[in-house]
């Protein structure tokens, strides 16, 4: 299907609304049903049927046609955060006694969700370095149930070799799920590459504009349909039709963005590799990094994320670096107009566990500005250490 199909029309029924070029927010609790008949069937259809918010509403579900179709899934069903999605999709595979590998280093919350709340519940997760998919392998267990991915991951962007990982879920007859927030689903398509589940923080690219939040599972419609009837309806994480409009709004811009935002990355990493005060730029699109092949094997372009090690042993230069830069926000999140850096310091603090990353790493993301603005910006902050 044509992106430009995807995101233009499909999913969008203008003769039920006024031919209105942009959808309604269908701001309802409920629907009626005229006849016992009516309601009976649709509560025998819950999946398909549009009875109550928590469950359908067609705001939300031309949101999800478009997003399943993007990532060449049958079906998709949002919720109102990623980590809504990423937590029930990994709660859907597993029960107690069963047990999970993850990669090493996911997303923080996730990383909650696999080291706190999982073994509560008595699953047992074991991560792995995910850079060598034997890793998978070397780590399975008769109870294991699920291989869990997130390719590049948070900060560092470590890739799994995708097909890699699949084929020893295969062999083995594991749930394999990736959380697909890095890439966007304009740049990479896990499902074309065997993965059962893709994720995603729509909080990020597929918004693009920080002022929504939510996310996505895609999958296979039997699988989505029994997350739907299970830990979607009960955990409740739904996304309000309010915020499915504006993640529409968001989409109908997403293949510009992204390509406005690789290009630019690209010419500020160019420069930032010069530096003599930088030590390393962690970006898989660097010919010089390890997985660069891999990078252009499994995705299409880079995106805004990468990160600095400032070439210094003192945090406080690394905090002036960064309380210096005059056009880079300070913030969580990233995927939208604006460019940002969260510095892995702010997470040293006395009396706090030391943190599994060093405290020079500066994450950036770069957002819609021009280039040579955002340089100059990091040029006047380098100056100052
Ligand atoms: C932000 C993020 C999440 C969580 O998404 P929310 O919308 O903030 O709940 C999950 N995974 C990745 C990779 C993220 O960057």
């Amino acid at each position: 299907m044509d992106i430009s199909y995807i995101i233009n029309e499909l999913g969008e029924d203008r003769e039920h609304y006024f031919n209105a070029v942009a959808p309604p927010i269908i701001q309802t609790s409920n629907f009626a049903s005229n006849t016992v008949e009516d309601l009976r069937q649709k509560m025998l259809h819950e999946p398909e049927a549009t009875l109550y918010t928590r469950g359908n509403n067609p705001t939300v579900t031309m949101l999800e046609k478009k997003i399943a179709a993007l990532e060449g899934a049958e079906h998709a069903i949002a919720f109102g955060s990623g980590m809504g999605a990423v937590s029930a999709a990994v709660l859907s595979q597993v029960r107690a006694g069963d047990h999970v590998v993850s990669v090493r280093k996911p997303y923080s919350w996730t990383n909650a969700l696999m080291r706190k709340l999982l073994p509560r519940f008595g699953v047992e997760v074991t991560m792995v370095d995910g850079t060598n998919a034997e890793n998978f392998r070397s780590a399975l267990k008769p109870t294991t149930k699920l291989l869990y991915l997130e390719s590049p991951n948070s900060y560092t962007f470590e890739l799994q070799d995708i097909e890699a990982v699949v084929a020893i879920a295969r062999a083995h007859n594991l749930v394999t799920i990736i959380d697909n927030s890095f890439a966007s689903p304009i740049n990479q398509n896990p499902i074309s590459m065997g993965v059962d589940l893709v994720v995603h923080s729509a909080t990020k690219y597929i918004g693009g504009h920080s002022d929504t939040m939510g996310g996505v599972i895609c999958g296979r419609r039997e699988t989505i349909n029994q997350i739907f009837v299970s830990e979607f309806m009960t955990l409740g994480a739904v996304l309000s039709p309010h915020d499915a409009w504006l993640l529409l709004r968001g989409l109908r811009t997403m293949p510009v963005r992204m390509a406005q935002v690789a290009e630019t990355t690209r010419e500020v990493v160019a420069w930032l590799e010069k530096q003599a005060k930088i030590e390393q730029v962690l970006f898989p699109f660097l010919p010089s990094h390890p997985q660069y092949e891999l990078a252009k094997k499994q995705l299409r372009n880079n995106t805004g994320q990468f990160s600095v090690l400032l070439k210094t042993d003192d945090i406080g230069k690394v905090e002036l670096f960064c309380n210096s830069l005059q056009h880079f926000l300070m913030a969580a999140s990233w995927g939208g107009h604006e460019s940002l850096i969260f510095p892995i310091a702010a997470s040293y603090a006395p009396g706090k566990l030391k943190p599994t990353m060093p405290f020079n790493l500066v994450r950036f993301y770069i957002g819609l500005e021009d280039a040579e603005y955002l340089i100059r910006d990091i040029e006047q902050a380098l100056d100052k250490v």
